[in-house]
């Protein structure tokens, strides 16, 4: 009797992955694929495609349901002992409101994209991996409502986060970023998502937050992070395996794949400008600085990826010399919009405490006495006043990261001076932030002539009238959403659960 003999692994994979799919004999290949040279990408052999994980569909989901368990056990008993009440502080609170109003909405996106990539890309190797990543991403976003639902039971802000991702001004950064590579055919779609932000720099968004949560006593958030994580690795994976493929599959391509490198890797840091805030400013606890990670995560780790890359003629993407000399200024630069127009916000912004303070003058010792501090001292000095400080106009957005016109040139040694720069497209002018900014839109401005730039907008009286008061409204902030955290519902709330002081003035939410 002959024995059955079992297949190896990669063997499995293998008939899983390979001849699957057929020739098509009634409709022309680029009909079927239409997507495919549509960006003046080569593929000569889809075959020689690896994915380094070669992970089948049983075990993919085998392994998912195993995470899922666990993740829906911790909320719950989270849930059953009111561990909201165990973090640092109702103030941490406001980094899950941009993580829920500014992240959460991107993984549906990506969602999306990796589905459409699994239709369009004639490998079935990519095919594959591409599905897996698209049913990770929505597993994230449900992961995410999940555990965020309970802390809307008890705080403000996170009523209605899908809703204000597709209309408010600072959520209008992680949007137009998403939208740019969706908008893009599928292999630049694929660089921007995979390469340049989840291989190169998905850390600096993912420690901040996780290791964040951690330091302050949200468990429930950790939980989520860790399930994700899991994923993220095998993300990566695909990211730097997709770039290698393209460039091994033809030498025309090299220039392409560098340009979107180029733009992405900018598109990418500008959107986590947004994150060095948080981390810096908002979490209670720091575990590390803007500054710290960005040395670890991108400095260190990038030097050793792109010497690699090097041998096929790839240089390390443009203007990174600008992102590490900003590494000093970026999260007090984000953070003073942050506090100026928080009134117009889904979180509460506040001046940093005393402890806080001398924790940036610590990891900031070059700049934050000599350049930040003193705005912080004379914002402080107008709240005893009674003066918060509030900015009542609107703000100048960069036409490309669509954030407010806040950098200055540290490059080159003038931190006081904006780094504005105009260009001019069919006789009119178009604003960006910097030179990264300003390449990407010269580049492709029929593309960004489009962008839907919100303060323009609120100008234009496309967001639901004239008034500071008609556009909350339209974003569906609620009255005490945002403005100064001291004297908010949230700390008031907290206060009054902690039994720190009677708050007969509070609105109880929950
Ligand atoms: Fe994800
Ligand atoms: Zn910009």
């Amino acid at each position: 009797m002959a024995v059955k003999k079992r297949l190896n692994m990669r063997k499995r994979y293998e008939l899983l992955t390979r001849g699957l799919a057929w020739e098509p004999s009634y409709q022309p290949r680029e009909k079927v694929f239409p997507y495919e040279d549509f960006e003046g990408i080569k593929i000569t052999d889809w075959d020689k495609w690896e994915d380094p994980f070669r992970l089948t569909a049983d075990s993919y989901w085998k392994y998912q349901a195993e995470k899922d368990k666990k993740l829906y056990a911790v909320m719950d008993s989270f849930a059953q002992n009111d561990g909201f009440l165990n973090v640092s502080d109702a103030s941490y609170i406001n980094a899950l409101k941009i993580f829920i109003q500014g992240v959460s909405p991107l993984e549906y996106q990506a969602h999306r994209g990796f589905a459409h990539l699994a239709r369009q890309f004639a490998g079935e190797g990519a095919q594959i991996a591409c599905q897996m990543q698209s049913i990770d991403e929505l597993r994230h976003i449900q992961t995410q409502i999940h555990t965020i639902s309970n802390y809307n039971k008890y705080f403000t802000g996170m009523h209605d986060p899908f809703h204000m991702h597709d209309r408010v001004w600072y959520l209008s950064v992680p949007k137009s970023f998403m939208d740019d590579a969706r908008t893009a055919g599928p292999f630049e779609f694929i660089t921007s998502i995979s390469f340049s932000f989840e291989y190169l720099l998905t850390n600096l968004l993912f420690v901040p937050f996780m290791s964040g949560a951690a330091h302050n006593g949200d468990m429930s958030t950790v939980t989520f992070g860790f399930s994700a994580q899991s994923d993220e690795s095998r993300h990566m994976t695909l990211g730097l395996g997709i770039i290698k493929f393209l460039l091994e599959q033809h030498e025309d391509n090299v220039p392409i794949v560098q340009k979107w490198m180029d733009k992405h890797f900018w598109r990418s840091y500008r959107l986590l400008g947004i994150v060095s805030a948080m981390q810096d400013y908002m979490l209670t606890e720091s575990p590390l600085s803007w500054k710290e990670g960005w040395k670890i995560y991108f400095e260190d780790n990038a030097g050793a990826l792109f010497n690699d890359l090097s041998r096929y003629g790839i240089k390390m993407p443009k203007f990174h010399e600008v992102a590490t000399a900003e590494a000093d200024h970026l999260s007090h630069q984000v953070y003073s919009v942050f506090y100026a127009f928080s009134h117009a916000a889904g979180f509460q912004t506040t001046v940093p405490s005393a402890k806080k303070m001398d924790w940036l003058s610590e990891k900031y010792p070059d700049t934050f006495d000599k350049y930040y501090r003193p705005r912080w001292e004379m914002w402080a000095e107008m709240e005893k006043e009674g003066k918060r400080f509030f900015n009542g106009g609107l703000p100048l957005d960069c036409q490309v990261c669509q954030i407010p016109m806040v950098f200055t040139d540290v490059v080159n040694g003038n931190p006081m001076k904006p780094t504005h720069r105009v260009s001019e497209y069919k006789g009119d002018k178009y604003h960006t932030c910097s030179d990264g900014c300003r390449d990407i839109f010269e580049n492709e401005p029929e593309k960004y002539v489009q962008a839907l730039v919100p303060p323009q907008q609120i100008f234009q009286g496309n967001c639901g009238g004239e008034t500071i008061p008609d556009v909350l409204n339209w974003y569906h902030f609620a009255a005490d959403d945002g403005g100064e955290y001291h004297g908010s519902t949230d700390e008031k709330n907290w206060k009054k659960w902690h039994g720190e002081q009677s708050d007969s003035g509070s609105q109880e939410k929950a």
